[in-house]
């Protein structure tokens, strides 16, 4: 069987240093913020090139908290898009802001910056693009329009860690980025995390308070804030698995140029790094018209796929009230038909690469042969 990840087997790798370091927590009983919590905030900050990071208990509240640090709030508008995880527009609504949709580049997945400009109203106050998959949007076009409209710039690099857009990290390029750290992410925590990253202090003032209950010092709560800390143990994991990320990076940019070589014949829709992208392949999603087929006929042979997202977030029963209809944003309605995610994960053999890429290509030909 080839899962479409394995956590087992990263852990595996790595279970000396990662027990270790949770019994350092037990015996120091910093269970919620503390040292090691303050120490991975650096070094994840360093990491993306940021000078300051705010640990917190999901990406979801990283979104939430930068927004609320940019003054966003009822009244105001967010543009992002429809095809994502549901989180980076619940993140929005929380603000009690709309967000505003804009397609994707059907190339990229990722937001069609030249869709940007007619989408701002005098509401407007901040873009929300997201790294989806593993690859950065397209930050200079984003940032020049944000600049002359005054906007701000939030980065949802959930999927992105490490990711890089014309040699620079994501997370920084932005005025703040926001990653998670679910277990399944490309850094994940054993249990739930998130982080923003910012070179703001300001911005880092305002969401080192809201993660805490507002307060600036013990009971001196000068914001209504939330209890949004980072557990201790999940700083620990956290600080272990960031030693070798850029090694797992490098495993699943492997397996991801394994995958195109391998399927480079077959007429199969394989994903396109684009020259400004360092690529982190969080997620390895190919295009099929016939996916539900595809899907189980690889199932059948012992070989697990996801569908990232089947359903776009504008058609959502959730959002109705947002009044979109089928038909807004046809690129997102079509990837959200088309794609289909394959196996990827660092510890990812080139013997399975080439198990998964002779099953796609069988499929592939006898799609051609017999057309849907
Ligand atoms: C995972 C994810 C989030 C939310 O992160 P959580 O830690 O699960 O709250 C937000 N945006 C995107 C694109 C994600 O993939």
């Amino acid at each position: 069987m080839i899962p479409f990840v394995d956590l087992k087997a990263q852990y595996t790798g790595i279970k000396d240093e990662v027990n270790a370091a949770i019994l350092g927590v037990l015996d120091t009983c910093q269970f919620t913020l503390g040292s090691e919590v303050a120490a991975f905030e650096e070094e994840f900050a360093s990491y993306s090139q940021a000078q300051y990071g705010i640990g917190v208990n999901t990406g979801t509240s990283a979104l939430h908290l930068a927004l609320l640090a940019a003054g966003i709030g009822p009244g105001d508008e967010v543009i992002t898009v429809p095809f994502t995880f549901v989180a980076t527009v619940a993140a929005i609504y929380y603000t009690g802001a709309t967000p505003v949709f804009v397609d994707i580049d059907p190339r990229t997945f990722t937001i069609d910056v030249k869709a940007i400009e007619a989408a701002i109203t005098d509401k407007t106050k901040a873009i929300l693009p997201v790294h989806l998959y593993g690859q950065p949007a397209d930050m200079d076009p984003i940032l020049d329009i944000a600049k002359r409209h005054g906007l701000v710039v939030i980065e949802d690099a959930a999927q992105a860690h490490g990711a890089e857009y014309k040699g620079k990290r994501v997370g920084s390029i932005g005025d703040m980025g926001c990653f998670s750290f679910y277990p399944g992410k490309n850094l994940g925590a054993y249990g739930e995390g998130g982080m923003v990253v910012t070179s703001n202090p300001e911005y880092t003032r305002t969401i080192r308070m809201l993660r805490d209950w507002g307060a600036e010092q013990k009971y001196q709560h000068v914001l209504k804030g939330y209890n949004f800390r980072l557990e201790g143990i999940q700083g620990a994991v956290l600080r272990v698995k960031l030693r070798h990320l850029e090694a797992w990076t490098e495993a699943r940019r492997a397996a991801a140029a394994h995958y195109n070589e391998l399927m480079s014949d077959s007429g199969v829709a394989t994903p396109e790094a684009m020259p400004y992208a360092r690529h982190v392949y969080h997620i390895y999603a190919i295009r099929t018209q016939q996916r539900s087929e595809w899907q189980q006929a690889l199932q059948d042979k012992g070989i697990q796929t996801g569908i990232h997202y089947p359903i776009p977030v504008h058609l959502l029963p959730a959002y109705a009230d947002l009044g979109y209809t089928q038909g807004d944003f046809p690129h997102s309605e079509q990837a959200a038909n088309e794609v289909l995610s394959l196996p990827m994960f660092a510890e990812l053999s080139l013997a399975q690469c080439k198990e998964v890429s002779k099953a796609v290509t069988l499929l592939a030909n006898q799609s051609m042969a017999e057309p849907a």
